[in-house]
């Protein structure tokens, strides 16, 4: 990776997790993908990996300009809404996150620390960074961080203090209890009348959203990290104000690179509960789609470009992948070795993913070497071999049977309806095979099939 030089061969990654209160749609999953990217070739580079990604499951408000103690809190706002406990809430769709995750092929991160197990660590740094004069306590007995007191904020997004304009986007009450528009809440004081808060040095409470990813990253991966990862919409103001929390307290730069992953939109619009647009794993399931394939259409575009993805684009993925794992299926041999030719597309492809993860030039690449007559099957599956290690799309996998038991079970289910002058089930069967993809006929001696 071009610019990135971690020490002792070790890459550390901390990437900012989900907030556990409902499942994460598919523009979600494209971030949280980005960190898998780095993971796999940081490992093809011979590096090894420390990556965190931590879970919020308390402290982050539906709308975090809001520093009001009495704001709503995510997961405290799905709890109601759902008539559960709100840690209930949290640990399910924290297991929802894990399978999605899990069926995208990204690889596990080595820790996901949960911010609600970690209020002692919160409640240190707020403690250090009070004791420095970065912090104070406002009128409502919440701990602000004051931000004039961090010369280069605004380093990460361009929004330095003197260009932040008050009531843009600090608005609401609690701006009376800070001194500055741009101060931001550590900790909140909530009184006892509220789920989830904890007792601190500044009363019973809650942490701020941002102050959980700095206590996170320092404690597990120290004063030096190599990769922060987030979506492009957490660079301002959530990854502006870890950075001012995480260097105030260590007194160093503690990260050296923050990257961010572009905006998802679907069929032209981004992806969100209000355009009604939300696409989530289960939807590709149902669709008899492959999840892979999704990721394949992310890897098809560069992560820092926006994607507009769509129905089309995932089905026209998954039949590419399918086609891939047959090829490779023929094309393996037992007795190979590898070929100077293959050894050079190999360094190729390498090159390309090591230019700020080019990953649709290395599948242009493989597209190109696929109908290559000039190298030989059992090189083209090395070469497709080599890349799923970072590709991750189990191309080694033997393609899915053209029938499968629940098509199997329609059409024999369809047969004795038509046998017996079920004509409305019949035709109620024949719609749903043809959803599978499959078209039924009706012939003198019984009915035929084939696929669509
Ligand atoms: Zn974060």
């Amino acid at each position: 990776m071009v610019g990135i030089e971690p020490l002792h061969n070790l890459l550390t990654i901390y990437a900012c997790g989900p907030t556990v209160y409902r499942y994460a749609h598919v523009g979600n999953l494209r971030t949280f993908l980005l960190l898998d990217l780095i993971t796999r070739l940081a490992h093809l580079n011979g590096w090894k990996t420390r990556v965190i990604q931590n879970i919020t499951d308390v402290g982050h408000l539906i709308d975090d300009s809001q520093v009001d103690a009495q704001g709503e809190d995510k997961i405290l706002e799905q709890a109601k809404l759902e008539g559960k406990d709100p840690f209930a809430i949290a640990r399910y769709y924290e297991a929802a996150f894990h399978r999605d995750l899990a069926a995208l092929n990204v690889q596990p991160a080595d820790v996901y620390p949960r911010a609600s197990e970690s209020i002692d660590l919160i409640i240190d740094i707020c403690k250090r960074l009070q004791d420095q004069g970065h912090a104070y306590v406002g009128s409502d007995g919440s701990l602000f961080f004051d931000a004039n007191s961090f010369p280069t904020y605004g380093a990460i997004s361009g929004n330095s203090l003197g260009h932040l304009r008050p009531g843009h986007r600090f608005e609401g009450k609690s701006d009376e209890a800070k001194r500055f528009h741009a101060d931001w809440a550590l900790w909140k004081n909530a009184g006892t009348d509220r789920a989830m808060t904890w007792p601190s040095p500044w009363g019973n409470g809650f942490p701020g959203w941002h102050i959980e990813c700095s206590a996170m990253s320092l404690e597990h991966l120290g004063d030096s990290i190599d990769i922060h990862l987030g979506g492009i919409d957490l660079r301002f103001p959530h990854h502006e104000d870890e950075r001012a929390q995480s260097n105030s307290a260590a007194g160093r730069e503690v990260v050296k690179h923050w990257i961010h992953g572009e905006h998802l939109l679907f069929e032209g619009r981004k992806m969100s509960k209000s355009s009604g647009n939300v696409v989530l794993v289960s939807d590709l399931i149902e669709r008899g789609l492959d999840p892979l394939a999704l990721r394949l259409s992310f890897l098809e575009s560069r992560y820092r470009t926006q994607l507009d993805l769509s129905w089309a684009a995932i089905s026209a993925a998954h039949k590419t992948i399918t086609r891939w794992r047959s090829h490779l299926a023929e094309w393996r041999s037992i007795e190979t070795t590898i070929s100077e030719a293959t050894q050079a597309w190999l360094t190729h492809g390498l090159e390309l993913l090591q230019e700020d993860l080019n990953s649709p030039a290395l599948i242009q690449l493989l597209r190109r070497i696929e109908k290559d007559e000039t190298t030989p099957p059992d090189q083209r599956a090395i070469i497709f071999d080599f890349f799923d290690h970072f590709l991750g799309l189990d191309l080694g996998r033997l393609p899915e049977h053209e029938s499968s038991a629940e098509i199997d079970a329609l059409l024999a289910e369809r047969e004795s309806a038509r046998r017996n002058g079920q004509w409305k089930i019949a035709d109620e069967l024949r719609n749903a095979l043809a959803e599978l993809g499959i078209e039924v006929r009706d012939t003198a001696t019984g009915q035929v099939w084939e696929k669509r």
